[in-house]
Protein backbone atom coordinates (compact mmCIF):
# COMPACT_ATOMS: atom_id res chain seq x y z
CA UNK A 1 0.00 0.00 0.00
CA UNK A 2 1.61 3.36 -0.74
CA UNK A 3 0.84 6.59 -0.06
CA UNK A 4 0.92 7.94 -3.30
CA UNK A 5 0.46 6.55 -7.18
CA UNK A 6 1.47 8.82 -9.70
CA UNK A 7 0.32 7.82 -13.02
CA UNK A 8 2.77 9.37 -15.99
CA UNK A 9 6.90 10.17 -15.30
CA UNK A 10 6.93 13.65 -17.64
CA UNK A 11 7.61 17.03 -15.80
CA UNK A 12 4.24 17.38 -13.41
CA UNK A 13 4.64 13.34 -12.50
CA UNK A 14 8.31 14.15 -11.47
CA UNK A 15 7.32 17.46 -10.05
CA UNK A 16 4.52 16.34 -7.66
CA UNK A 17 6.80 13.06 -6.59
CA UNK A 18 9.70 15.61 -5.44
CA UNK A 19 7.35 17.20 -3.49
CA UNK A 20 6.02 14.44 -1.69
CA UNK A 21 8.93 12.46 -1.38
CA UNK A 22 10.49 15.32 0.59
CA UNK A 23 7.37 15.71 2.54
CA UNK A 24 7.90 12.15 3.60
CA UNK A 25 5.50 10.60 1.43
CA UNK A 26 5.79 6.96 0.19
CA UNK A 27 5.54 7.29 -3.83
CA UNK A 28 5.28 4.85 -6.74
CA UNK A 29 5.56 6.32 -10.17
CA UNK A 30 3.81 3.83 -12.96
CA UNK A 31 5.36 5.23 -16.54
CA UNK A 32 4.36 3.32 -19.69
CA UNK A 33 7.79 4.77 -21.59
CA UNK A 34 11.04 3.27 -21.29
CA UNK A 35 12.42 6.72 -19.65
CA UNK A 36 10.95 9.63 -17.56
CA UNK A 37 10.50 13.01 -18.98
CA UNK A 38 7.25 12.56 -21.08
CA UNK A 39 6.85 15.11 -23.59
CA UNK A 40 10.64 16.88 -22.56
CA UNK A 41 13.88 14.18 -22.97
CA UNK A 42 16.57 14.20 -24.76
CA UNK A 43 18.94 11.23 -25.48
CA UNK A 44 22.17 11.02 -27.55
CA UNK A 45 22.60 10.46 -30.94
CA UNK A 46 24.38 7.85 -31.95
CA UNK A 47 26.08 9.13 -35.28
CA UNK A 48 27.02 11.96 -33.73
CA UNK A 49 27.21 12.07 -30.09
CA UNK A 50 25.62 15.00 -29.60
CA UNK A 51 22.84 15.89 -26.94
CA UNK A 52 19.47 15.57 -28.75
CA UNK A 53 16.69 16.87 -27.38
CA UNK A 54 13.00 15.82 -28.51
CA UNK A 55 12.57 19.35 -28.82
CA UNK A 56 14.29 22.46 -28.15
CA UNK A 57 12.30 24.28 -24.83
CA UNK A 58 13.37 27.74 -23.87
CA UNK A 59 12.77 29.13 -20.62
CA UNK A 60 11.98 32.68 -18.84
CA UNK A 61 13.18 33.96 -15.90
CA UNK A 62 9.06 34.03 -14.79
CA UNK A 63 9.06 29.79 -14.25
CA UNK A 64 9.21 30.67 -10.95
CA UNK A 65 7.70 27.01 -10.05
CA UNK A 66 9.87 25.29 -12.59
CA UNK A 67 12.82 27.44 -10.89
CA UNK A 68 12.16 26.45 -7.42
CA UNK A 69 11.76 22.51 -8.80
CA UNK A 70 15.00 23.01 -10.50
CA UNK A 71 16.60 24.29 -7.24
CA UNK A 72 15.44 21.07 -5.52
CA UNK A 73 16.82 19.00 -7.61
CA UNK A 74 19.86 20.87 -7.86
CA UNK A 75 20.43 21.53 -11.69
CA UNK A 76 19.47 25.21 -11.82
CA UNK A 77 23.00 26.05 -12.52
CA UNK A 78 22.78 24.13 -16.20
CA UNK A 79 20.67 26.99 -17.63
CA UNK A 80 22.07 29.89 -19.53
CA UNK A 81 20.72 33.22 -18.25
CA UNK A 82 20.84 35.74 -20.65
CA UNK A 83 20.77 39.14 -18.63
CA UNK A 84 17.93 40.64 -20.60
CA UNK A 85 15.70 39.52 -23.58
CA UNK A 86 17.27 40.35 -26.61
CA UNK A 87 15.89 38.56 -29.75
CA UNK A 88 17.38 39.09 -33.39
CA UNK A 89 14.69 38.42 -36.30
CA UNK A 90 15.54 37.62 -39.92
CA UNK A 91 12.94 39.32 -42.21
CA UNK A 92 13.41 38.00 -45.82
CA UNK A 93 13.74 41.76 -47.23
CA UNK A 94 14.63 43.73 -44.87
CA UNK A 95 17.05 41.83 -43.18
CA UNK A 96 18.03 41.34 -38.99
CA UNK A 97 16.11 43.69 -36.56
CA UNK A 98 16.59 43.17 -32.54
CA UNK A 99 13.93 43.21 -30.27
CA UNK A 100 15.86 44.07 -27.02
CA UNK A 101 15.04 45.28 -23.68
CA UNK A 102 16.74 48.40 -22.51
CA UNK A 103 18.72 48.20 -18.78
CA UNK A 104 16.48 51.60 -18.07
CA UNK A 105 13.98 50.97 -15.22
CA UNK A 106 10.60 49.32 -15.23
CA UNK A 107 8.87 49.43 -17.62
CA UNK A 108 10.91 52.05 -19.44
CA UNK A 109 12.36 48.90 -20.11
CA UNK A 110 10.09 47.44 -22.33
CA UNK A 111 8.98 50.93 -23.72
CA UNK A 112 12.75 51.64 -24.68
CA UNK A 113 12.76 47.84 -26.16
CA UNK A 114 9.63 48.40 -28.44
CA UNK A 115 10.97 51.93 -29.94
CA UNK A 116 14.44 50.63 -30.91
CA UNK A 117 12.88 47.84 -32.91
CA UNK A 118 13.95 48.75 -36.43
CA UNK A 119 11.94 45.72 -38.72
CA UNK A 120 8.95 48.51 -37.89
CA UNK A 121 8.46 52.39 -39.04
CA UNK A 122 8.12 54.71 -35.99
CA UNK A 123 4.56 54.55 -36.38
CA UNK A 124 4.38 51.07 -36.04
CA UNK A 125 6.77 51.40 -32.93
CA UNK A 126 4.75 54.06 -31.30
CA UNK A 127 1.58 51.75 -31.14
CA UNK A 128 3.67 48.52 -30.28
CA UNK A 129 3.20 50.63 -26.57
CA UNK A 130 -0.81 50.21 -26.82
CA UNK A 131 -0.17 46.73 -25.88
CA UNK A 132 2.11 47.58 -22.95
CA UNK A 133 -0.41 49.84 -22.16
CA UNK A 134 -3.09 47.54 -22.15
CA UNK A 135 -1.26 44.73 -20.16
CA UNK A 136 -0.53 47.33 -17.53
CA UNK A 137 -4.22 48.07 -17.09
CA UNK A 138 -5.02 44.51 -15.85
CA UNK A 139 -8.38 43.82 -14.15
CA UNK A 140 -11.42 41.77 -14.45
CA UNK A 141 -13.05 43.46 -17.60
CA UNK A 142 -10.47 42.78 -19.47
CA UNK A 143 -9.84 39.44 -18.44
CA UNK A 144 -13.70 39.15 -19.38
CA UNK A 145 -12.72 40.59 -23.22
CA UNK A 146 -9.92 38.20 -23.94
CA UNK A 147 -11.58 35.30 -23.19
CA UNK A 148 -13.45 35.83 -26.64
CA UNK A 149 -10.59 37.15 -28.73
CA UNK A 150 -7.81 35.00 -30.63
CA UNK A 151 -4.47 36.51 -30.50
CA UNK A 152 -5.12 37.88 -33.69
CA UNK A 153 -8.31 39.99 -33.19
CA UNK A 154 -6.71 41.43 -30.21
CA UNK A 155 -3.79 42.83 -31.65
CA UNK A 156 -5.85 44.07 -34.69
CA UNK A 157 -8.22 46.02 -31.54
CA UNK A 158 -4.69 47.43 -30.43
CA UNK A 159 -4.26 49.21 -33.72
CA UNK A 160 -0.76 46.41 -34.76
CA UNK A 161 -0.52 46.33 -38.12
CA UNK A 162 0.48 43.39 -39.86
CA UNK A 163 3.73 44.29 -40.18
CA UNK A 164 4.06 44.61 -36.40
CA UNK A 165 2.24 41.14 -36.01
CA UNK A 166 4.41 39.10 -38.77
CA UNK A 167 7.32 40.68 -37.44
CA UNK A 168 7.17 40.63 -33.54
CA UNK A 169 3.83 39.46 -31.91
CA UNK A 170 3.28 36.45 -34.18
CA UNK A 171 6.79 34.66 -33.80
CA UNK A 172 6.38 35.42 -30.13
CA UNK A 173 2.84 34.27 -29.91
CA UNK A 174 3.51 30.94 -31.89
CA UNK A 175 5.90 29.86 -30.20
CA UNK A 176 4.68 30.69 -26.45
CA UNK A 177 1.36 29.16 -27.80
CA UNK A 178 1.67 26.05 -29.37
CA UNK A 179 -0.96 27.56 -31.77
CA UNK A 180 -1.68 29.91 -34.41
CA UNK A 181 -2.19 33.44 -34.07
CA UNK A 182 -5.88 32.94 -35.39
CA UNK A 183 -6.53 30.47 -33.45
CA UNK A 184 -4.69 31.02 -30.20
CA UNK A 185 -6.36 32.55 -26.90
CA UNK A 186 -5.95 36.13 -26.88
CA UNK A 187 -6.48 35.83 -22.83
CA UNK A 188 -3.07 33.23 -22.26
CA UNK A 189 -0.96 34.69 -24.53
CA UNK A 190 -1.92 38.25 -22.97
CA UNK A 191 -1.28 36.66 -19.56
CA UNK A 192 2.30 35.08 -20.58
CA UNK A 193 3.01 38.86 -21.59
CA UNK A 194 2.16 40.10 -18.51
CA UNK A 195 3.88 37.45 -16.67
CA UNK A 196 7.25 38.20 -18.70
CA UNK A 197 7.21 41.76 -18.94
CA UNK A 198 5.36 43.47 -16.09
CA UNK A 199 6.85 41.41 -13.59
CA UNK A 200 10.35 41.74 -11.88
CA UNK A 201 12.82 42.76 -14.40
CA UNK A 202 14.66 38.96 -14.47
CA UNK A 203 11.45 37.50 -15.13
CA UNK A 204 11.77 38.55 -18.43
CA UNK A 205 15.51 36.50 -18.93
CA UNK A 206 15.50 34.06 -21.61
CA UNK A 207 16.77 30.69 -19.59
CA UNK A 208 18.47 27.85 -22.10
CA UNK A 209 19.27 24.98 -20.81
CA UNK A 210 22.89 23.68 -21.58
CA UNK A 211 22.56 20.30 -20.64
CA UNK A 212 20.01 17.14 -22.76
CA UNK A 213 16.50 17.60 -21.10
CA UNK A 214 17.15 14.62 -19.45
CA UNK A 215 20.09 14.88 -17.72
CA UNK A 216 17.80 18.84 -16.33
CA UNK A 217 15.04 17.62 -15.49
CA UNK A 218 14.93 13.71 -14.81
CA UNK A 219 18.21 12.52 -13.71
CA UNK A 220 18.20 14.19 -10.01
CA UNK A 221 14.36 14.09 -9.75
CA UNK A 222 14.80 10.15 -9.81
CA UNK A 223 17.78 10.06 -7.37
CA UNK A 224 16.18 12.09 -5.14
CA UNK A 225 12.37 10.32 -5.33
CA UNK A 226 14.87 7.03 -4.80
CA UNK A 227 16.79 8.12 -1.86
CA UNK A 228 13.40 9.34 -0.31
CA UNK A 229 12.41 5.38 -0.50
CA UNK A 230 10.10 6.19 -3.63
CA UNK A 231 9.77 3.83 -6.74
CA UNK A 232 9.97 4.22 -9.73
CA UNK A 233 9.09 1.79 -12.80
CA UNK A 234 9.36 2.38 -16.16
CA UNK A 235 7.33 0.25 -19.34
CA UNK A 236 4.25 0.27 -16.77
CA UNK A 237 1.47 1.33 -17.93
CA UNK A 238 -2.00 1.51 -16.07
CA UNK A 239 -4.96 0.64 -17.69
CA UNK A 240 -7.63 1.11 -15.44
CA UNK A 241 -8.68 2.93 -12.09
CA UNK A 242 -9.62 0.94 -9.51
CA UNK A 243 -12.72 2.97 -8.01
CA UNK A 244 -15.34 1.53 -4.88
CA UNK A 245 -18.15 4.02 -4.09
CA UNK A 246 -16.81 7.06 -5.57
CA UNK A 247 -12.83 6.40 -3.58
CA UNK A 248 -10.19 5.00 -5.45
CA UNK A 249 -8.38 1.84 -4.10
CA UNK A 250 -5.28 1.81 -6.71
CA UNK A 251 -4.89 1.07 -9.64
CA UNK A 252 -4.55 -2.04 -12.39
CA UNK A 253 -1.77 -1.94 -14.66
CA UNK A 254 -1.66 -3.78 -18.37
CA UNK A 255 -0.15 -7.11 -16.30
CA UNK A 256 -3.81 -7.13 -14.98
CA UNK A 257 -1.52 -6.15 -11.05
CA UNK A 258 -3.77 -4.26 -9.03
CA UNK A 259 -1.56 -1.54 -7.11
CA UNK A 260 -3.27 -0.25 -4.50
CA UNK A 261 -2.69 3.61 -2.63
CA UNK A 262 -4.67 5.66 -0.68
CA UNK A 263 -3.96 8.68 -3.29
CA UNK A 264 -3.80 8.75 -6.90
CA UNK A 265 -2.21 11.72 -9.09
CA UNK A 266 -3.17 11.07 -12.73
CA UNK A 267 -0.63 13.40 -14.75
CA UNK A 268 -1.65 12.27 -18.25
CA UNK A 269 -3.10 13.85 -21.55
CA UNK A 270 -6.82 14.00 -21.83
CA UNK A 271 -7.11 11.35 -24.61
CA UNK A 272 -4.84 8.47 -22.58
CA UNK A 273 -6.77 9.64 -18.87
CA UNK A 274 -10.54 8.69 -20.94
CA UNK A 275 -9.29 5.39 -21.11
CA UNK A 276 -8.80 4.48 -17.28
CA UNK A 277 -12.07 5.71 -16.42
CA UNK A 278 -14.37 3.78 -15.21
CA UNK A 279 -17.43 3.70 -17.94
CA UNK A 280 -20.20 4.65 -14.94
CA UNK A 281 -18.00 8.00 -14.33
CA UNK A 282 -17.07 9.40 -17.88
CA UNK A 283 -20.64 10.64 -18.14
CA UNK A 284 -19.29 13.43 -14.99
CA UNK A 285 -17.26 16.32 -15.31
CA UNK A 286 -14.52 16.64 -15.94
CA UNK A 287 -14.11 13.08 -17.46
CA UNK A 288 -16.92 13.53 -20.22
CA UNK A 289 -14.57 16.58 -21.43
CA UNK A 290 -11.68 14.69 -22.19
CA UNK A 291 -11.95 13.56 -25.76
CA UNK A 292 -12.92 17.21 -26.68
CA UNK A 293 -9.40 18.79 -26.05
CA UNK A 294 -7.48 19.11 -29.20
CA UNK A 295 -3.82 19.02 -29.77
CA UNK A 296 -0.97 21.15 -31.79
CA UNK A 297 1.94 19.66 -33.06
CA UNK A 298 5.83 20.57 -32.79
CA UNK A 299 8.61 19.22 -35.91
CA UNK A 300 12.05 19.81 -35.03
CA UNK A 301 14.49 19.67 -37.15
CA UNK A 302 18.40 18.51 -35.93
CA UNK A 303 20.86 19.75 -38.61
CA UNK A 304 24.81 18.85 -38.66
CA UNK A 305 26.75 20.58 -41.02
CA UNK A 306 30.85 20.74 -41.81
CA UNK A 307 31.29 24.56 -41.00
CA UNK A 308 29.54 27.09 -38.55
CA UNK A 309 27.80 29.71 -39.93
CA UNK A 310 25.58 30.98 -37.34
CA UNK A 311 27.10 34.44 -36.03
CA UNK A 312 23.73 34.59 -33.22
CA UNK A 313 22.82 32.00 -30.23
CA UNK A 314 19.42 31.63 -31.83
CA UNK A 315 17.05 33.60 -34.38
CA UNK A 316 13.58 33.90 -35.30
CA UNK A 317 12.69 34.24 -38.59
CA UNK A 318 9.78 35.88 -40.35
CA UNK A 319 7.68 34.40 -42.49
CA UNK A 320 9.09 31.32 -43.11
CA UNK A 321 8.57 27.65 -42.75
CA UNK A 322 11.27 27.87 -39.87
CA UNK A 323 10.17 30.06 -37.17
CA UNK A 324 13.58 29.75 -34.53
CA UNK A 325 16.87 28.56 -35.67
CA UNK A 326 18.89 27.11 -32.38
CA UNK A 327 22.84 27.23 -32.23
CA UNK A 328 22.87 23.93 -30.44
CA UNK A 329 27.03 24.23 -30.71
CA UNK A 330 27.01 27.44 -29.14
CA UNK A 331 24.25 27.19 -26.26
CA UNK A 332 25.68 23.45 -25.28
CA UNK A 333 27.81 22.89 -22.26
CA UNK A 334 31.05 22.01 -23.75
CA UNK A 335 30.94 18.55 -22.23
CA UNK A 336 27.57 17.83 -23.26
CA UNK A 337 29.24 17.91 -26.81
CA UNK A 338 31.16 15.05 -29.02
CA UNK A 339 31.52 16.71 -32.55
CA UNK A 340 32.91 20.07 -31.93
CA UNK A 341 34.33 21.13 -35.21
CA UNK A 342 31.00 20.32 -36.77
CA UNK A 343 27.96 22.99 -36.59
CA UNK A 344 24.98 21.60 -35.16
CA UNK A 345 22.01 24.01 -35.10
CA UNK A 346 17.64 22.65 -34.01
CA UNK A 347 15.12 24.25 -36.13
CA UNK A 348 11.58 24.42 -34.52
CA UNK A 349 8.20 24.93 -36.62
CA UNK A 350 5.55 25.02 -33.38
CA UNK A 351 1.71 24.90 -34.42
CA UNK A 352 3.25 22.92 -37.50
CA UNK A 353 0.32 21.20 -38.64
CA UNK A 354 0.51 22.10 -41.99
CA UNK A 355 4.18 20.57 -42.02
CA UNK A 356 4.04 17.86 -39.90
CA UNK A 357 3.08 15.01 -42.49
CA UNK A 358 5.42 15.82 -44.79
CA UNK A 359 8.39 13.34 -45.50
CA UNK A 360 11.88 13.74 -44.33
CA UNK A 361 13.43 14.72 -47.23
CA UNK A 362 10.81 17.19 -47.70
CA UNK A 363 11.29 18.48 -44.53
CA UNK A 364 14.89 19.17 -44.89
CA UNK A 365 14.73 20.76 -48.32
CA UNK A 366 12.45 23.48 -47.06
CA UNK A 367 15.11 23.92 -44.32
CA UNK A 368 17.63 24.35 -46.09
CA UNK A 369 16.02 26.64 -48.01
CA UNK A 370 15.22 28.91 -44.85
CA UNK A 371 18.87 28.42 -43.91
CA UNK A 372 20.57 29.29 -46.44
CA UNK A 373 18.30 32.41 -47.03
CA UNK A 374 18.99 33.68 -43.67
CA UNK A 375 22.61 32.76 -43.36
CA UNK A 376 24.35 32.90 -46.80
CA UNK A 377 27.56 31.56 -45.60
CA UNK A 378 25.87 28.24 -44.86
CA UNK A 379 25.58 27.58 -48.83
CA UNK A 380 29.57 26.77 -48.27
CA UNK A 381 28.62 24.22 -45.82
CA UNK A 382 27.63 20.74 -46.40
CA UNK A 383 25.51 18.59 -44.67
CA UNK A 384 26.38 16.01 -42.84
CA UNK A 385 23.82 14.45 -40.69
CA UNK A 386 19.97 14.84 -40.12
CA UNK A 387 17.49 14.05 -37.29
CA UNK A 388 13.72 14.94 -37.47
CA UNK A 389 11.49 14.59 -34.41
CA UNK A 390 7.97 15.03 -35.03
CA UNK A 391 5.88 15.33 -31.83
CA UNK A 392 1.95 15.74 -33.12
CA UNK A 393 0.66 15.84 -29.76
CA UNK A 394 3.04 17.89 -28.76
CA UNK A 395 0.79 19.97 -26.69
CA UNK A 396 -3.14 20.80 -26.25
CA UNK A 397 -4.37 23.71 -28.91
CA UNK A 398 -4.22 26.90 -26.80
CA UNK A 399 -7.43 28.13 -28.30
CA UNK A 400 -10.66 30.10 -26.07
CA UNK A 401 -12.83 26.62 -26.25
CA UNK A 402 -9.95 24.42 -24.99
CA UNK A 403 -9.44 27.00 -22.06
CA UNK A 404 -12.98 26.30 -21.00
CA UNK A 405 -12.56 22.38 -20.76
CA UNK A 406 -9.21 22.24 -18.62
CA UNK A 407 -10.03 21.21 -15.28
CA UNK A 408 -8.81 22.07 -11.84
CA UNK A 409 -7.17 19.01 -9.74
CA UNK A 410 -10.37 17.77 -7.81
CA UNK A 411 -12.01 15.28 -9.47
CA UNK A 412 -15.51 13.52 -8.03
CA UNK A 413 -13.11 10.46 -7.19
CA UNK A 414 -12.49 11.36 -3.99
CA UNK A 415 -8.57 11.25 -3.61
CA UNK A 416 -8.12 11.01 -7.32
CA UNK A 417 -6.28 14.28 -8.39
CA UNK A 418 -5.52 15.80 -11.76
CA UNK A 419 -1.78 17.21 -12.90
CA UNK A 420 -0.50 17.99 -16.20
CA UNK A 421 0.70 20.89 -18.53
CA UNK A 422 -3.15 20.86 -20.12
CA UNK A 423 -5.34 21.00 -16.73
CA UNK A 424 -6.22 24.92 -15.70
CA UNK A 425 -3.12 26.15 -14.50
CA UNK A 426 -3.94 30.13 -16.07
CA UNK A 427 -0.69 29.25 -18.28
CA UNK A 428 -0.37 27.97 -22.04
CA UNK A 429 0.43 24.34 -21.68
CA UNK A 430 4.43 24.87 -20.84
CA UNK A 431 6.75 23.51 -18.21
CA UNK A 432 5.90 25.68 -15.71
CA UNK A 433 2.53 25.00 -15.99
CA UNK A 434 3.38 21.23 -15.66
CA UNK A 435 5.09 21.81 -12.34
CA UNK A 436 2.90 24.13 -10.84
CA UNK A 437 -0.06 21.46 -11.63
CA UNK A 438 2.31 18.84 -10.07
CA UNK A 439 3.13 20.85 -6.82
CA UNK A 440 -0.84 21.49 -6.57
CA UNK A 441 -2.11 18.14 -6.67
CA UNK A 442 1.03 17.29 -4.09
CA UNK A 443 -0.44 20.13 -2.21
CA UNK A 444 -4.01 18.31 -2.49
CA UNK A 445 -2.93 15.17 -1.50
CA UNK A 446 -0.83 16.98 1.66
CA UNK A 447 -3.98 18.56 2.71
C1 LIG B 1 8.68 19.60 -29.04
C2 LIG B 1 8.21 20.31 -27.79
C3 LIG B 1 8.71 21.57 -27.50
C4 LIG B 1 8.29 22.23 -26.34
N1 LIG B 1 8.82 23.45 -26.04
C5 LIG B 1 8.52 24.03 -24.87
C6 LIG B 1 9.18 25.23 -24.47
O1 LIG B 1 10.02 25.78 -25.18
N2 LIG B 1 8.85 25.78 -23.25
C7 LIG B 1 7.93 25.19 -22.43
O2 LIG B 1 7.71 25.70 -21.35
N3 LIG B 1 7.29 24.06 -22.79
C8 LIG B 1 7.56 23.46 -23.98
N4 LIG B 1 6.94 22.29 -24.34
C9 LIG B 1 5.89 21.76 -23.47
C10 LIG B 1 6.43 20.89 -22.33
O3 LIG B 1 7.34 19.94 -22.81
C11 LIG B 1 5.26 20.19 -21.68
O4 LIG B 1 4.40 21.19 -21.19
C12 LIG B 1 5.63 19.29 -20.50
O5 LIG B 1 6.70 18.45 -20.81
C13 LIG B 1 4.40 18.46 -20.11
O6 LIG B 1 4.66 17.64 -18.99
P1 LIG B 1 3.52 16.77 -18.36
O7 LIG B 1 4.11 16.05 -17.20
O8 LIG B 1 2.32 17.61 -18.11
O9 LIG B 1 3.04 15.71 -19.46
P2 LIG B 1 3.85 14.54 -20.17
O10 LIG B 1 5.24 14.97 -20.40
O11 LIG B 1 3.03 14.14 -21.35
O12 LIG B 1 3.86 13.36 -19.10
C14 LIG B 1 2.88 12.36 -19.02
C15 LIG B 1 3.56 11.00 -18.94
O13 LIG B 1 2.56 10.00 -18.75
C16 LIG B 1 2.93 8.84 -19.45
N5 LIG B 1 1.71 8.02 -19.63
C17 LIG B 1 0.67 8.25 -20.48
N6 LIG B 1 -0.27 7.31 -20.31
C18 LIG B 1 0.16 6.47 -19.33
C19 LIG B 1 -0.40 5.33 -18.69
N7 LIG B 1 -1.58 4.84 -19.02
N8 LIG B 1 0.34 4.70 -17.71
C20 LIG B 1 1.57 5.18 -17.35
N9 LIG B 1 2.13 6.28 -17.92
C21 LIG B 1 1.43 6.93 -18.88
C22 LIG B 1 3.53 9.38 -20.74
O14 LIG B 1 4.35 8.42 -21.35
C23 LIG B 1 4.30 10.60 -20.22
O15 LIG B 1 5.63 10.27 -19.88
C24 LIG B 1 7.32 21.63 -25.49
C25 LIG B 1 6.81 20.37 -25.81
C26 LIG B 1 7.25 19.71 -26.94
C27 LIG B 1 6.69 18.33 -27.24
Amino acid sequence: MFDVIIIGGGLSGLAAAVKLSLAGANVVIYEQAPRLGGRCYSYIDETTGDVVDNGQHVLLGAYHNLLHYLDLIGTRRFLKNEPKLSMTFHHPENGRGKFEISSLPKPLHLTAGMLRFKLLSFKERQRLLKVGLELNKWNDDLEKKLRSLSIEQWLIRLKQSEEARKCLWYPIAVSAMNEIPEKASALLFARSLKAAFLGKKSDSAILIPTIGQSELYVYEAQKLIEKHHGKIYLNSEVESLEVKENKIIGVILKDGNLIRAKNVISTIMPHALTKLIPNPLKKEQPFSLLDKFETSPIVSINLWFDKEFMDVDYIGLIDRNLQWIFNRRKLMNESALVGKSTSYITAVISAAYKLVNLPKEELITLALKDIHDTFPESRKAKLLHSVIIKEKRATISATNEVEQLRPSPGTPIENFYLAGDWTNTGLPATIEGAVISGFKAAEMVKS
